[in-house]
């Protein structure tokens, strides 16, 4: 999804620029198929080794569009692949999370997450019945757990005791009925009118770890998923007016239906969720984009969104694909919520992206369109492909993704990625920036999403800080070097679910023991690093004065006049506070124009530099090309004998930055 931080500074952005009345822009927000076999090991998909698949799911679902509903049937086709016995069942009952103000998504101090509203109309999903495919039929769905584990107003986690034991290697089909209520959107789900977004709308399994456990959570305002690999088989009966976008794709056989209805059927294989939506406003758009079919779902007059999500697919999908594997699915949907249901934009789904933005968004210098579709396509590889822990390690998508983003942001627009007009461009890597400076030293970057103290803190740490780490990375070890550990991360655990250890071990291959050193004190120990120099001393180098015994006997010096030998002598210390040793250059400048460079590998606290030359130095500045993103404070990196004014110490956007969040805060 989309970061809250992100949100916040352009809102600020442009509160303060319409303050200068320079633009007055608004914030952007950000008849069923074979059922589906399951073989035992991975297998082959798209050329390559797919996922081991544990849990898949057809789900046969009608919406009723005047009363929000969704009646459903689902089949779960589940494969023990861990090497415990089970003896229950973890299921994640997530719409469960909008049904009253005491549910722990509602309860949340920080309002409900991102869109800081409570619900207007609840949401809810009842199972009315789960058996065993080939049992007695017996409903087993009364033998669950109430509530969510020690929270008895939560019912999003529940836990089921299995009938017997599911030994490793074997499988187990479950039969299910259940009805949705959908919420009037309260954070990406519900319905708005006759908008309906439909996420996290079916009895899912927790994703079973391999050694039996379930990583099963409550729906925490501030998390996000994770689960098994499956094939989805998924029939959706809808209003014959209603367009419909899901993830997966659209089955072009018609099926029999109702009179007024229409019956749509998608196959999604390989992947770990199934999002869609359905409205009869969509207007659409569709083209072949990288070998994969690309189509946009947008309201009426949002051609200009349109288009401008369709050129930013053209830019970032074939870019991606050269960083991290080909995307191996034959669809892409993008879906331009209308204004009113803005709260189900910009969030990412297996196969099918939310974007959002009002009619105007594209207008002014803003990429504000460009940001959003390209984080959340990003996203297709960190959530979709890598599949990591979100509830535990967001850093690893949401991070990871904001790095990929601002990346190619940069290599799309240059500096001025975020904005760029009236004079004023502003890079993402600015924007992380500022936000990273000001809440890094809060909390570590790799912690779990409910463990940080605010949305906002995770916001400007899981998303901001971590895209600046790993800029800093690429600034000091190398762009391309970086991009290739990355890009080795994403190929190499590809459907295979890696926590931060398996990120950590790519990078110290990659990278060596000294970045990957510093990396892990960055993510994990709240490492800070702020680089300085305080003075400089500077004198001519005296002639030679005193007593010297030599070969020829004693002999008296007396000192020349000053400057008379033309040779001066100085020395500038350079500090390093915080506790990240990052290798950094340090630029002397002599008055006559000349330069000279040295390099400090940043171990130790402080770094003598000692000078000998014809020219006085004038000026000292420590990292000049500032590669070190990280330093908390630029303006201590820079002294000068002369001028107070720093020449060239800050990037022009990242000043302007640095001023907007002054004024407004993070
Ligand atoms: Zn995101």
């Amino acid at each position: 999804m989309r970061r809250a931080a992100q949100d916040l500074l352009i809102g600020a952005a442009f509160s303060a620029l319409s303050g200068l009345a320079l633009l007055a822009l608004s914030k952007v927000q950000s008849a069923r198929a074979p059922t589906a076999t399951i073989s035992p090991s991975a297998a082959s998909f798209a050329g390559e080794p797919g996922p081991d698949k544990v849990a898949s799911y057809d789900i046969d679902a009608k919406l009723d569009a005047n009363a929000h509903r969704i009646t459903a049937h689902e089949t779960i086709h589940f494969v023990n692949r861990s090497s415990a016995t089970l003896k229950e069942l973890w299921f994640h009952l997530y719409l469960n999370a909008f049904k009253n103000d005491k549910t722990l998504f509602l309860r949340s101090p920080f309002g409900a997450g991102r869109s800081g509203e409570k619900a207007h109309e609840y949401g809810y999903i009842d199972v009315k019945k789960l058996s065993i495919v080939g049992g007695d039929g017996a409903d087993l769905w009364p033998n669950r757990d109430r509530h969510s584990p020690n929270d008895p107003d939560d019912e999003t986690d529940l836990r089921l005791p299995l009938p017997s034991p599911l030994a490793p290697g074997a499988s187990l089909s479950l039969e299910l009925t259940f009805e949705d209520q959908l919420p009037e959107i309260v954070e990406r789900t519900g319905y708005t009118g006759s908008f309906h977004f439909v996420g996290q709308w079916f009895p899912k399994l927790a994703r079973l770890e391999p050694d039996g456990q379930f990583a099963h959570f409550s729906f925490h305002a501030q998390s996000e998923f994770y689960a098994d690999f499956g094939d989805y088989d998924v029939t959706l009966d809808v209003p014959e007016a209603f367009r419909v976008g899901a993830s997966g794709t659209l089955d072009p056989k018609p099926a029999a239906h109702e009179p007024g209805r229409k019956l749509l059927h998608y196959l999604a294989p390989n992947v770990h969720d199934f999002a869609w939506t359905a409205w009869d406003k969509f207007e659409t758009r569709s083209e072949r984009i990288a070998g994969t079919e690309v189509s946009v779902l947008y309201p009426p007059h949002h051609e200009r969104n349109a288009e401008a999500e369709l050129d930013s697919v053209r830019f970032a999908l074939p870019h991606f694909n050269a960083r991290y594997g080909a995307y191996p699915y034959p669809t892409l949907t993008l879906v331009h919520p209308p204004e009113a249901a803005e709260n189900a934009g910009g969030m990412e789904y297996p196969t099918l992206i939310t974007t959002g933005g009002p009619w105007y968004a594209t207008l002014g210098g803003g990429h504000f369109i460009d940001i959003v579709t390209i984080h959340e396509l990003g996203h297709q590889w960190f959530y979709g492909l890598v599949a990591s822990n979100e509830h535990a390690s967001p850093f690893l998508d949401e991070g990871l993704n904001s790095y990929a983003e601002a990346e190619a942001m940069e290599a799309r627009y240059g500096m001025g990625a975020v904005f760029d007009g009236f004079g004023l461009s502003v890079s993402s890597t600015a924007l992380n920036r500022v936000f990273s400076a000001a809440r890094g030293a809060d909390e570590p970057v790799a912690q779990g999403a409910a463990d940080f103290a605010s949305f906002r803190n995770l916001g400007a740490i899981v998303y901001s800080r971590t895209a600046t780490v790993m800029a800093t990375m690429a600034r000091v070890y190398g762009e391309e070097r970086v991009a290739r550990a990355v890009g080795d991360y994403t190929r190499r655990f590809r459907f295979r679910h890696p926590g931060p250890s398996d990120f950590m071990a790519v990078m110290q291959e990659d990278l060596g023991a000294d970045a990957a050193s510093a990396l892990s004190t960055a993510l994990f120990a709240r490492g800070t690093v702020d680089y300085l120099v305080r003075e400089i001393s500077n004198a001519p180098e005296p002639s030679a004065a005193g007593v010297f015994d030599g070969p020829a006997g004693r002999q008296k010096k007396k000192p020349d006049a000053p400057h008379a030998i033309g040779q001066y002598a100085g020395r500038v210390v350079v500090y390093r506070h915080g506790t990240l040793e990052l290798p950094v250059d340090i630029e002397l400048t002599c008055e006559d124009g000349t330069r000279q460079r040295q390099h400090w590998d940043g171990h130790g606290f402080t770094h003598n530099v000692d000078y000998a030359g014809p020219s006085p130095i004038v000026t000292v500045s420590v990292d000049p090309e500032q590669r070190i993103l990280l330093d908390d404070d630029l303006s201590n990196n820079w002294v000068s004998t002369k001028t107070v004014r720093a020449p060239r110490v800050f990037e022009r956007g990242l000043y302007v930055a640095q001023l907007l969040l002054g004024a407004v805060g993070p």
